[in-house]
């Protein structure tokens, strides 16, 4: 995901804004690396650059 993202990027519980955490990034986007809601304490992985924030109590 590229770091512009986290001026929209919320967390979905909440709608609190998100800390970041970077694991591994390239001259683009972040590859790897943690989304973080302190309100919440919830940790959202960002996973092959892609965020994953789905709500951690709804199963698919
Ligand atoms: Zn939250």
């Amino acid at each position: 995901m590229k770091k512009e993202l986290m001026d929209i990027l919320a967390c979905p519980v909440c709608r609190g804004e998100l800390e970041l955490s970077v694991e591994d990034e390239n001259e683009k986007e972040i590859v790897t690396g943690s989304l973080y809601c302190p309100k919440c304490n919830e940790h959202y992985p960002i996973v092959d650059t892609i965020p994953n924030l789905l709500p951690p109590d709804q199963c698919p």
